[in-house]
């Protein structure tokens, strides 16, 4: 006899699970810590420099019965990491999900790409994921891990100056699936996912929401608009889950469909 109403009850995905999302004082990783502690995980909400972003994210997340921390640290300093994993153990005891979300985008013509803005986007978007990858290494339990890492559409299909930018990505890609074999054995996963154009404070503030290329893009997309950060977050729940556990090695596209982005 199957046991009375069951089907009844909502199970918690992330029961348990402990999840350091890395940039999640806005936009994508905010959307992604408040979907995970709605699912069970507890969270710890990285941030760079908005401490009443991230604030405001563990204001949400406890108002709803979850639980949070905030940590700050800037993702490419081998220091901070160190002590965002320490702050991240002392919390909660440990780690089961990594989500490598901190990341910037900068948009320019070659001719105006410079060792600077190079080096900032590689440490940030590339270094940063590595750094923090290494840190979860050490804390994830016997019974492995689940680490996403929010890659890009422009990895896969660059656009027009964004070289840079789309070359960190296509390199979190090609960390993806060669992490997915080294870890062979442990039970660690790693993915990634590929957001499309989502509306986020970072692409605000780069002026691409409401511009001319913007239009275009959701013109050419089949679902028909821009992507918001609950798209990506409601897939970062699933690789994260026990629903995913033998997925590994992927590059995941969320972008309403949109080919040659
Ligand atoms: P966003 O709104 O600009 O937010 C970026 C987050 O990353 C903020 O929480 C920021 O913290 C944090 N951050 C930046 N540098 C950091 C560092 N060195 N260490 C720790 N945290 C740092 O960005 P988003 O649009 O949500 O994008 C999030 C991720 O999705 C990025 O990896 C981006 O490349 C990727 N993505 C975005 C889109 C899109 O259309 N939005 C599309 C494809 C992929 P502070 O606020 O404290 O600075």
């Amino acid at each position: 006899m199957y046991s009375k109403l069951k089907w009844n009850y909502k199970v918690d995905k992330l029961a348990n699970k402990v999840a350091l999302v890395t940039g999640a004082s806005k936009g994508i990783g905010a959307a992604i810590a408040k979907q995970f502690a709605a699912e069970g995980a507890k969270v710890v909400v990285n941030y760079a420099s908005s401490k009443e972003g991230a604030d405001r994210v563990v204001q949400a997340i406890t108002e709803n019965g979850g639980r949070a921390i905030s940590v700050k640290g800037d993702v490419s300093n081998p220091e901070d990491i160190v002590r965002i994993f320490e702050e991240t153990k002392n919390a909660f005891g440990g780690l089961d999900i990594l989500v490598n979300n901190a990341g910037i985008y900068q948009y320019e013509p070659i001719e105006q790409v410079s060792a600077e803005t190079f080096h900032e986007q590689f440490n940030i978007n590339v270094l940063g994921s590595i750094l923090a990858i290494q840190g979860s290494l050490k804390l994830f339990g016997e019974a492995g891990g689940s680490i996403i890492n929010i890659s890009s559409e422009a990895g896969k299909t660059p656009l027009p100056t964004g070289s840079v930018y789309s070359a960190t990505k296509a390199a979190l890609d090609a960390i993806t699936i060669s992490l997915s074999k080294e870890f062979s054995g442990k039970n660690i996963r790693i993915n990634s996912i590929l957001p499309g154009v989502v509306e986020t404070e970072g692409s605000r503030s780069a002026g691409f929401i409401g511009s001319e290329a913007e239009r275009k893009l959701v013109a050419s997309t089949p679902l028909g608009r821009t992507g918001q950060p609950d798209d990506i977050a409601k897939v970062a729940v699933f690789l994260a889950s026990e629903d995913a556990a033998w997925i590994t090695g992927e590059k995941i596209s969320v972008s309403g469909g949109i080919y040659g982005l």
